[in-house]
């Protein structure tokens, strides 16, 4: 099942050139690196499903664990018509070092099942999920493996995850996923978690830069959970938000959107067609809008040789994973634009899930302003490690992020030695 990574896709290309950029400057040898670039397991699973009118359809999914040598394997399921095998290696490699520069004891994993979920009803998203869960219970444990949401997938994916789970072993296990609702053993902040560490890190580099915080602009792209909650935080924390999307397109108002009134609005009508305050404007429009932060938090390969000469932000605050392409990190970094990396910035999600798992296995509960503070306490500290990495080998935030990741978990493998 284990098998050597090959650049073919964007986002595993873009992966493994930001790993051998990070590997030569950390002067790691060829067999910690090789075993660093690949995939430990990888499962394909193909299912039947039966459909509403009666027809029974075939689905594809995926479950990789990248490495297991800081802890079990910790990363989401994306559900999505275009999920490639390379893509969820290339996101579960980035989980390991997600999860090694926030200094949690897991390693990374992702999965993936190719789906539209907007052609699909509620009992047939439940039943590609019931079943999806039994074929990589091979896989998935509360010590080995822990799921949690990712795009197209949310709390109600993981609380079938978790039932069908428990059913097969005749007893509630809420430790085998996380981003759960909070009745079946969630955690409070979980859903909040990823955007308001996307906002707790875009305001520590404001102030380690010695800029004012108060007159920040930000633009969100995307408004799915990690986008509208940066959104939101972003308001809350006092920040001009001038600019959002999703996949439709997009709304820009240089005097600032409030937010809370457009959340409440889209989820209203579906979307911000029809919402007065503010210019209707494209996804690429909102990519090189006038603001000083942005935010990418839709999906990866945005930010490219073709968009990321025209951005104008001084700061991109990475909310989706891999949304910049080697070529438009070149780009951006020539630009002076100081790059917040994803393993950095949008791993508030994974240390709350650490959370949630932690309370899941002592069955103690923890209140929401208790876990929010641990998490901007983890977000802070991650944020100077990087910060202090990258000065240190005189580089940018994102190969810093990188060499301390990858560091962390290639010191633990030499400590952990080699088996037999
Ligand atoms: P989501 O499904 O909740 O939202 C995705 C959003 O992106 C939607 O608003 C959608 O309309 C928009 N979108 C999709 N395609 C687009 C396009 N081409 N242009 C503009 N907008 C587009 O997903 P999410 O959980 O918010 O995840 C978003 C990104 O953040 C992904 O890269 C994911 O891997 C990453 N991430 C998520 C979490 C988490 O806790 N959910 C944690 C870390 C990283």
């Amino acid at each position: 099942m284990t098998q050597n990574l090959s650049v073919g896709d964007s986002a595993l290309a873009t992966a493994l050139s930001q790993f051998d950029r990070a590997v030569h400057m950390l002067g790691i040898n060829g067999g910690t690196a090789a075993m660093l670039r690949t995939c430990k397991r990888e499962l394909t699973v193909n299912f039947p499903v039966r459909m509403d009118d009666g027809s029974v359809k075939v689905f594809t999914g995926y479950r990789i664990h990248h490495s297991t040598v800081r802890g079990p394997c910790k990363g989401g399921i994306r559900y999505s018509p275009h999920v490639t095998l390379d893509e969820v290696r290339a996101l579960a490699m980035w989980m390991t070092w997600k999860c090694a520069v926030v200094n949690i004891p897991y390693g990374g994993a992702k999965g993936g099942v190719l789906v539209d979920t907007k052609k699909h009803s509620l009992r047939e998203l439940e039943g590609i999920t019931r079943r999806y869960a039994t074929e990589i219970s091979l896989f998935i444990d509360p010590s080995g493996d822990i799921p949690a949401p990712d795009m197209g997938t949310n709390a109600q994916t993981m609380a079938w995850i978790m039932d069908t789970y428990s059913m097969h072993r005749g007893y509630s296990v809420p430790a085998i996923v996380t981003g759960k609702p909070i009745n079946i053993g969630g955690s409070a902040g979980r859903h909040e978690a990823t955007g308001r560490g996307v906002m707790f890190t875009v305001r520590e580099a404001y102030k380690t830069l010695n800029w004012d915080f108060s007159k920040a602009r930000v633009a969100v792209q995307g408004f799915g959970n990690v986008g509208s909650i940066s959104a939101q935080t972003a308001y809350e924390m006092g920040c001009s938000v001038v600019g959002v999307s999703d996949i439709e397109g997009g709304l820009y108002n240089s005097d600032g959107i409030d937010i809370p009134e457009l959340i409440a609005y889209r989820r209203q009508h579906g979307s911000f067609k029809g919402y007065s305050k503010g210019k209707f404007i494209t996804n690429d429009e909102l990519l090189s809008c006038d603001c000083d932060v942005l935010v990418p938090a839709a999906m990866e390969n945005q930010l490219t040789q073709h968009t990321a000469g025209s951005v104008k932000a001084r700061m991109v605050a990475e909310g989706a994973n891999g949304p910049t392409t080697p070529e438009g990190d070149e780009i951006l970094n020539a630009k002076g634009v100081i790059v917040l990396p994803d393993i950095l910035c949008n791993a508030g999600g994974v240390v709350t899930s650490y959370f949630e798992w932690v309370q899941d296995l002592q069955q103690l509960f923890w209140e929401e302003d208790d876990i929010t503070k641990r998490l901007e306490r983890i977000m802070i500290r991650s944020f100077h490690d990087v910060y202090d990495k990258s000065k240190a080998l005189n580089t940018d935030l994102r190969t810093g992020a990188q060499c301390l990741g990858i560091g962390r978990v290639a010191e633990s493998h030499i400590t952990r030695g080699l088996y037999p």
